[in-house]
């Protein structure tokens, strides 16, 4: 009795451990050089502790560091089975290749550094030391729980030739895509210190007010994370018309300032070139998008186009998961493909309209999906990847309905992915696959799967309403992969701890088949490990149908349905039996393929 007791007070207590989140509000102040590529900066960081222990140290991240040969980063992709390709350079000839890692070629002008010139804390000077693309500080005075700290520092950086995401002359001639550009805490949670060397992997980062003033050649449009807070003394396009274009050239260059309020990460581009659009959402946000004068004229045209959708994805994210919370969005042709940042996205744009329009629903569902829902990227890049490529494929469906298999797609791709034998938990840390083609068809496929395959498992409703209720708990917040599930198992009353272990931290797989019955007698074999629900289709030979539900015992619960539900089958037995009432023509498992099921083939039985 009094074990029970103990033990039933620890589950309670453990229910209700408080959440808790740091918070970095930064001020920066930078004076960027156009022609050498290199910067100055000041920065303050003021660091609350929410965490219930005293820190005696703090990590930055250098991320620019990463691109020097013989970086971490280097050595990564030099060994990579399969590098991206965007990393990789052929020095040899078309017929002799000989395939480089283009960090290894930087010269010392083209690489990236972040350098520290002085760190203070509370006046006091710190003693640090720089371990690649981190930075370890001890703490003169440790931070208690509760406590805040002013953190500042003197820094200098050299932009990179952009390699991979942040860099300078990207492919398609953008100056300066500066992402991950500046010293950046690391983030403490839960879980201790996230101080992860940048080899590659995406990003996370705590929560906090940003105010960033960038100096800057007057000939160079800005656009990015904040709202700019001086507009009629820069110009370029932000001015209020209504007021008069004061520009404050001080040295031929313009200051920039911008305020960006409960964000987790600061990003902008600049170039000479850019023409500047804007659009006001109904009932969302203004957006701004800035893309090249010298694209060709219609690849301008698919551009000028992009307003208009922004509406669409704009609402439906809204409906379906939860209202945009900035007044502001921006779309800047920049970086390497694609990439979601605070408030902003930097995406290449010499495309044409239908990629232009996939790649912005794509990044602009991540506001939702790793902004405002701040997972772990590193550690869960399928929580946010594949849920922005699930809900992205679902108004990109509806937009052009030429996607309509889309989801039929990714099964096949994640199907080949498992008959490769080289599938990867998703469990496994970002920067630790084995394969990038593994990795990206885990994250994005197979993560969009998760969310397609729970709606089969907890049905529509349940669903949609786990998404809405999961942004409504856990925006600007650092949820895990478990937070979501528990949302999902109140939202539809179902356990489903075992969908989340099964799919996402095993590589056990789908596979059920149905035998010839023996007379009425339905005998179903699951000869993958992953247990899942049934639903079954009997034709009888009178040309009636019947539809059935198999409900897993372990769910303790079904999805609203009209099927006739018959008896749980237990997780652990191998097969299940039930006899009908009339005599069959066919057996059908899944008819509608929804769920992951490695081998199809074995899914129907018809009389002969
Ligand atoms: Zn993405």
């Amino acid at each position: 009795m009094n074990k029970i007791l103990l033990f039933l007070g620890l589950l309670s207590f453990s229910a209700n451990a408080q959440y808790w989140q740091q918070k970095t509000d930064y001020k920066m102040s930078i004076d960027m050089d156009v022609t050498t590529y290199q910067y100055k900066g000041n920065q303050e960081i003021t660091y609350k502790n929410n965490s219930p222990e005293t820190l005696t140290k703090v990590y930055y991240h250098l991320y620019n560091n990463a691109f020097q040969p013989g970086s971490a980063m280097d050595v990564k992709i030099q060994n990579m089975k399969d590098p991206d390709h965007r990393v990789m350079v052929n020095v040899g000839t078309e017929e002799a290749p000989v395939n480089k890692s283009r960090i290894s070629l930087l010269t010392p002008e083209e690489q990236g550094y972040l350098k520290v010139i002085s760190l203070t804390q509370g006046g006091k000077a710190l003693d640090y030391h720089v371990e690649g693309t981190i930075l370890e500080v001890e703490l003169a005075k440790p931070l208690k729980s509760g406590r805040k700290t002013r953190l500042k520092m003197k820094f200098e950086g050299q932009v990179p030739l952009q390699v991979r995401r942040s860099g300078r002359n990207n492919k398609e001639g953008v100056a300066l895509s500066m992402t991950q550009w500046y010293p950046k805490l690391a983030a403490y949670d839960d879980e201790g210190w996230h101080a992860n060397p940048y080899l590659g992997a995406e990003f996370y980062a705590d929560w906090g007010d940003y105010e960033i003033d960038i100096t800057i050649d007057k000939a160079y449009t800005i656009g990015g994370s904040g709202y700019l807070q001086n507009p009629n003394e820069v110009g370029h396009g932000y001015e209020d018309s209504a007021k008069k274009l004061k520009q404050k050239v001080v040295d031929g260059k313009i200051t920039w300032e911008f305020k960006a309020p409960n964000v987790h990460d600061f990003s902008w581009a600049a170039d000479a070139d850019y023409k500047h659009l804007k659009h006001k959402v109904a009932n969302g946000p203004e957006v701004h998008f800035l893309y090249k004068k010298s694209l060709s004229e219609a690849k301008k045209e698919s551009w000028e186009k992009l307003p208009k959708v922004m509406d669409e994805l704009f609402s439906f994210y809204k409906e379906q998961v939860g209202a945009y919370p900035y007044k502001q969005y921006t779309v800047v042709q920049g970086g390497d493909g694609g990439m979601e940042y605070a408030m902003c996205t930097l995406i290449t744009g010499d495309r044409e309209y239908r990629s232009l329009v996939g790649v912005v629903a794509h990044e602009l569902a991540h506001s939702w999906f790793q902004f405002l829902l701040a997972s772990n990227e590193t550690k869960h890049a399928w929580l946010d990847e594949g849920f922005t490529t699930y809900i992205s494929t679902v108004i990109e469906n509806l937009l052009f309905n030429d996607e309509k298999d889309a989801f039929k797609k990714m099964y096949a791709s994640y199907a080949k992915l498992v008959s490769y034998g080289i599938e990867q938990p998703l469990t496994t840390h970002g920067d630790a696959f084995d394969y990038n083609y593994g990795y990206g068809v885990s994250s994005y496929n197979k993560g969009a799967l998760f969310l397609h395959q729970l709606e089969y498992v907890i049905g529509k409703e349940a669903l949609k309403n786990t998404l809405r209720n999961y942004f409504k708990e856990f925006s600007f917040k650092h949820p895990k992969p478990e937070d979501f599930i528990r949302i999902a198992e109140k939202n539809s009353g179902m356990e489903l701890d075992w969908y989340l272990n099964f799919w996402i931290e095993t590589t056990a797989t789908i596979d059920y088949e149905v035998f010839a019955p023996l007379t009425n007698t339905i005998t179903l074999h699951r000869k993958g490990k992953m247990p899942m629900p049934i639903e079954l289709t009997i034709t009888y030979t009178d040309d009636s149908q019947e539809e059935f539900y198999i409900p897993l015992d372990i769910m303790r619960g079904e999805k609203k349905q009209k099927a006739t539900v018959l008896r749980d089958w237990s997780w652990i037995k191998p097969t299940y039996s039930f006899t009908a009432t009339k005599s069959i023509k066919k057996i059908e498992i899944d008819k509608n393929h929804r769920m992951a099921d490695v081998n199809v083939e074995n899914n129907v039985w018809s009389q002969k």
